[in-house]
């Protein structure tokens, strides 16, 4: 099958939908998503909410300032510019567009407060529901573009090599999920196709979250960036599932604290913010416990304590559904991989290195959030950056390339059956990330999963899979970690200790 559009974007989550929105009235996009549309990514499960200087007392400054502290001096400060001054206006044409974010009764914003931001500055819906309502609200705007014939969807569609024609990038070679190739020409493709913590054992990622867009772009010849910088949560509830549940940080930001097996609360002595330092801290606080062979809870019982079920709806159930009541019993936690900081190299409109090339949301590397995310600032890139994308796109008029007929007739794709070697190696890939490219890393450590990296990607067959992106994704993480000789933000060498630089509050 062959279709032909002004832009691909690849991708359903809050990016994809975002851009795919912004184009629509004036370009012909077709979007393609590995799963039915408005379910899937990452998008859908973020839970706390997305930060934006819109409360009283705050301002753009005062939220760059905090982003660039968590960023440990690795943030792109024009980048980050861009996100506080332009976030106020994106989360209210958000609302303008139909997203029902938590109000108080005078009408404003009911914002709530995340680990080391300095203001409340969290918006959120439904409680705990942020980005299911956020993706609710994106695919019912397009869907009326849709109905109108100005954006196409091809659901249940994976992208599996980006098609490139004389260094510019030319299209996307993908497979239904009947195994029909589908070539896509587009005089741009936006690559929207989140992130990869699915590479780790623990994460807190959707089964999509495999790094597909981080493979296409090297695979073409894309620049990549800041692969070293894996945020790991703190608070996964740590039970038998997969992904784990994710326990909000405002959670932490609403009273509950961290308890070792012996009830004793750990986080005053290991950082001055306690249970709101960076994410960075507390994860390494409880890893360590757990290598020591304790146990770690997120005791909720006094704080928010009864007040639970009806603040966090969300995280109730799924506790619920693991046997837990968080009113009454502390909750066992492990961090879990949970965002990507790198990723594809953008510029302040999204465009990559390759011409033609766009990338926004998770997927790529803006430079918002160097060393390590602040809470709740990766929604707000999605949707700031897709509109920039957008906008930089709208200004340029191009056609798209006519492929050759057998463009992308190399690229086969296949998802991996359980019991076949992909489904092995994707399995030993997430214990040895986890194991030895995880939340403390060593050079020796490093090295060995390079060695066995290399040997997983040469056993498997030729040409692109969801297998194949992971080895290689595995592969570029653990290259930058070895690569990165320091400690730096969430990228912790044991080798390379240092104390981190950046300010407390
Ligand atoms: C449990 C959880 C809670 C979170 N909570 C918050 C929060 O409160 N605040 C916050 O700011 N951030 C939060 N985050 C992070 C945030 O949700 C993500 O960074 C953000 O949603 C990424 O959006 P995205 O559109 O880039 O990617 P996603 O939402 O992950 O969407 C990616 C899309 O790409 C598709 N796709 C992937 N590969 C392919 C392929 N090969 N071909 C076709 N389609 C493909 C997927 O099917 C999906 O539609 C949370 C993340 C998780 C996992």
């Amino acid at each position: 099958m062959r279709l032909s559009a002004d832009v691909v974007v690849i991708g359903a989550g809050v990016a994809g939908l975002r851009s795919a929105l912004a184009l629509a009235s004036r370009r012909h996009v077709l979007l393609l998503t590995k799963t039915a549309l408005a379910t899937g990514g990452a998008s859908a499960r973020a839970q706390g909410g997305i930060a934006a200087a819109v409360g009283p007392g705050d301002s753009p400054r005062l939220h760059s300032a905090d982003t660039l502290a968590a960023g440990d001096g690795l943030c792109d400060p024009a980048a980050v510019d861009v996100l506080v001054r332009e976030g106020p206006d994106q989360v209210r044409a958000l609302a303008a567009l139909g997203t029902r974010f938590d109000q108080l009764p005078d009408g404003s914003f009911a914002l709530g407060c995340e680990g080391a931001h300095s203001r409340s500055r969290i918006l959120h819906a439904n409680g705990d529901a942020t980005g299911a309502e956020m993706v609710r609200a994106l695919a019912a705007a397009l869907a009326t573009e849709r109905a109108a014939g100005r954006v196409e969807v091809v659901e249940w569609a994976s992208a599996a090599d980006l098609v490139v024609v004389d260094g510019r990038c030319a299209g996307v070679a993908a497979r239904l999920g009947d195994g029909t190739p589908l070539i896509c020409e587009a005089a741009a493709v936006i690559l929207a196709t989140g992130g990869a913590g699915q590479v780790y054992a623990r994460t807190t990622n959707p089964p999509e979250s495999t790094g597909d867009g981080v493979a296409l772009a090297w695979r073409a010849g894309a620049r990549l960036r800041d692969l070293e910088f894996v945020q790991f949560h703190p608070t996964a509830l740590h039970v038998d599932a997969d992904p784990l549940p994710l326990l909000s940080e405002a959670i932490r930001g609403e009273g509950a604290v961290l308890v070792d097996g012996s009830g004793t609360r750990f986080m005053p002595d290991e950082h001055p913010q306690a249970e709101l330092a960076p994410r960075d801290v507390v994860a390494r606080a409880v890893w360590r416990r757990l290598q020591a062979g304790g146990r770690v809870f997120l005791d909720a019982t006094r704080s928010p304590g009864e007040a639970f079920a009806g603040r966090f709806p969300g995280v109730f159930a799924l506790c619920q559904r693991h046997g837990l009541d968080p009113r009454r019993d502390p909750l066992p936690v492990t961090p879990a991989a949970h965002y990507l900081m790198g990723g594809v190299a953008v510029d302040l409109v999204g465009r990559s290195s390759l011409p033609g090339l766009y990338a926004c949301g998770e997927v790529a590397c803006s430079g918002v959030h160097g060393a390590n995310r602040l809470a709740s600032n990766s929604l707000l890139e999605s949707v700031v950056f897709a509109d920039r994308v957008a906008r930089d796109i709208l200004a340029t008029e191009r056609q798209p390339i006519r492929l050759p007929e057998d463009a992308g007739a190399t690229a086969i794709w296949h998802a991996p059956d359980a019991g076949t070697l992909a489904a092995r190696t994707v399995g030993e890939v997430r214990n040895l990330m986890w194991r030895q490219v995880g939340v403390e890393r060593s050079g020796p450590g490093l090295r060995a999963a390079r060695r066995r990296l290399a040997a997983l990607a040469a056993a498997l067959p030729p040409g692109p899979s969801e297998a194949a992106n992971s080895v290689l994704v595995a592969r570029l993480i653990a290259a930058a970690a070895l690569a990165r000789r320091e400690s730096r933000g969430s990228h912790w060498r044991v080798d390379h200790a240092t104390v981190p630089r950046r300010r407390a509050g």
